[in-house]
């Protein structure tokens, strides 16, 4: 019994333990854990925890979406390009086109692939959802390019 209270009292901080978890332990922590099933746990779930995340590192969304997603991100970080786009767009006649560009932008948005099924712990990761508000984001604007088009024309 009070040898068991002395090694409780005598556990290795979270960061040695980290450093076991590394393969960088000394044998003193190696026993020590290797002895200790309260540490012994606390490695192992973080080892479990690092491996979940060596597996959402190797599987990134479909790497179509992320190509497709950069070049209207590149395009949207240009004003350059946007006002050279737009005025191209406003040189020439879109008047009878511009309900069936409406109808094309908000086809894309809806049709835009979605990532690839992952396993579930990967499908709620905060870098999801930011690629989801950026993906509207981008969406929104080009909705409003269209408006100020018709508005230049109209
Ligand atoms: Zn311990």
């Amino acid at each position: 019994m009070r040898e068991e209270r002395a090694r409780r009292d005598g556990h290795p901080d979270p960061a040695e333990l980290l450093d076991f978890c590394a393969g960088r332990a000394d044998s003193r922590l190696t026993r020590h854990v290797e002895g200790c099933p309260a540490c012994a746990k606390y490695c192992d779930e973080q080892m479990r925890l690092w491996s979940l995340l060596d597996v959402w590192t190797v599987e990134p969304p479909a790497e179509v979406c992320d190509a497709h997603l950069l070049t209207r991100l590149q395009a949207a970080e240009r004003p350059g390009l946007r006002s050279l786009l737009r005025g191209w767009l406003a040189g020439i006649s879109w008047k009878p086109a511009i309900p069936a560009a409406a109808l094309f932008a908000v086809w894309v948005a809806f049709t835009t692939p979605a990532p690839a099924p992952v396993p579930v712990h990967t499908v709620t990761t905060p870098a999801a959802q930011t690629v989801e508000a950026e993906q509207a984001a981008s969406t929104l604007e080009d909705l409003e390019m269209l408006q100020q088009l018709k508005l230049q024309i109209g």
